[in-house]
């Protein structure tokens, strides 16, 4: 009988190379062979979201992968855990009380929709964990928890969820907050003793819970025991809650362990900067919704010159198309360049450059930073380094890991850690560390 982990192995290479790197990183590490008998291969997969992408891209490309080494046809089976928790939710969502005091604030903006969210590689999985959420609140992933860049589509997506579900049923009391509004609300409830009509409030009656920048909690302990105990109640209740953040629930810093721990429990997942096709497909939407058209030139143009964030490509058409006006012509390329001619994108701050800056000043090879050897002459630079990459670039913990000689993105996590925490301990460190911003800085500026 051909051995299950040989027979994974070939299934994987064969995956591999019908997709893209980041896209089989992020779906392929949580799913682990089980089991081949006879005519049947089982892999065990530790999400709901990824199973049901399988089932959808993969299955049939595994399958025949299975069934050419085997020689036989063979059928794949995914065992995924998560369901029984429905079980739970449903029971419990019996017994919620009816609604007395509803409350029909939304705080929705009906603007940010998923017909109008561009699907890109930097951010399908979180499309698709929230799309999931708006169809069926409650029992896909709770809690949902997005993160990532400043300008990349959490609002967006969150707003999103909020909107489908309600568009299905109009009777779920959907709430969207900011942290900062939450934690403001909670200390004027303090101040006017009316916390108990503040935590009647957030734990009796809401459906779907929104909230957005969750990273402001940070240090503000009040704060976290108060939503940890809002999080335990709508939880077991099997109301919805999706949160985000700037950072992942393990790069947060100043929020109890006990909340960390929660955010995990259901889904994660990031958002990265869109690549090229992406901010071309988010150009054509947002014209369309101006009711304007780029020649492609233009928008390759535009694409290639604001890479950041998306709202900075936004910012930049509205610019293009205001300066057209005032000119009284049509866009065309030489205008779209001397009106961006000052825009100078971060994105240019790349993980290579910054290889380069700490390789210099240590006086050590790039190679010596992608390597794996541990002398501290060599592991604290590249510590350093990932560091750097991690706060001066939008690139993901895997992206980072990948550039660093295909290490894991644990590594860059422990290293970010490690350095964050010296770096108020140790003025050398510091110092170096402002150096080297400057030096990248410096370098981009003449590029
Ligand atoms: P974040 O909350 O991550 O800082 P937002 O959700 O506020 O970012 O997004 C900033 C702007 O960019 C919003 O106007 C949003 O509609 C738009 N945007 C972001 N990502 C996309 C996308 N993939 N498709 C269309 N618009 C997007
Ligand atoms: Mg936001």
């Amino acid at each position: 009988m051909a051995d299950c982990e040989k027979l994974w192995e070939n299934v994987l290479n064969v995956v591999k190379s019908s997709t893209n790197e980041a896209i089989f990183q992020s779906f392929f590490s949580v799913v682990h062979p089980l089991l081949f008998d006879d005519d049947k291969f089982i892999i065990k997969v530790d999400s709901p979201l990824v199973a049901d992408w399988i089932k959808q891209k993969y299955l049939s490309i595994m399958e025949d992968s299975l069934s050419d080494s085997v020689g036989t046809k063979i059928q794949l089976i995914i065992h995924c855990k998560g369901l029984q928790e429905e079980k739970n939710y449903t029971a419990l969502k019996t017994k919620t009380p009816k609604k007395n005091n509803k409350i029909n604030i939304t705080n929705l903006n009906s603007n940010f929709l998923f017909s109008n969210f561009i699907i890109g590689n930097s951010n399908q999985m979180a499309h698709a964990a929230a799309y999931a959420c708006g169809q069926n609140p409650g029992h896909s992933y709770n809690p949902l928890f997005i993160y990532g860049g400043v300008g990349l589509g959490k609002t967006h997506l969150m707003q999103a969820i909020g909107n489908a579900a309600f568009t299905k049923d109009n009777n779920l009391n959907i709430l969207y907050i900011s942290s900062e509004r939450f934690v403001n609300q909670f200390i004027e409830a303090i101040q006017t003793k009316t916390l108990a009509k503040f935590r009647e409030y957030y734990r009796s009656n809401i459906d779907v819970l929104l909230v957005d920048d969750i990273q402001f909690l940070s240090k503000k302990t009040g704060m976290q025991e108060e939503f940890f105990h809002t999080f335990n109640t709508l939880h077991n209740e099997g109301k919805q809650i999706i949160m985000t953040s700037d950072k992942s629930p393990q790069e947060l810093k100043g929020i109890e362990n006990r909340l960390v721990n929660r955010f995990e429990w259901g889904m994660v997942v990031d958002i990265q900067s869109p690549d090229f096709e992406t901010r071309v497909a988010i150009i054509n939407k947002k014209l369309e919704q101006y009711g304007q058209k780029f020649d492609e030139d233009i928008c390759f143009y535009l694409a290639n010159k604001v890479r950041d964030d998306v709202r900075k490509i936004e910012g930049a058409i509205i610019k293009l198309l205001g300066y057209a006006s005032i000119q009284n012509e049509p866009v065309n390329l030489e205008m779209a360049k001397e009106c961006l001619k000052g825009y100078v994108s971060s994105h240019t701050v790349t993980l290579e450059l910054i290889q380069k800056s700490v390789g210099e000043f240590f006086d050590l090879r790039i190679n010596d930073l992608k390597s794996s050897r541990r002398p501290k002459s060599i592991s604290y630079p590249r510590q350093l380094a990932m560091y750097l990459c991690r706060n001066m670039t939008n690139n993901s913990l895997t992206e980072i890991a990948q550039s660093f000689g295909g290490k894991d993105h644990t590594t860059v996590l422990y290293a970010c850690r490690k350095i964050e925490d010296k770096k108020n301990k140790d003025e050398i460190l510091r110092q170096q560390l402002l150096t080297l911003e400057k030096n990248i800085i410096g370098s981009v500026k003449m590029m």
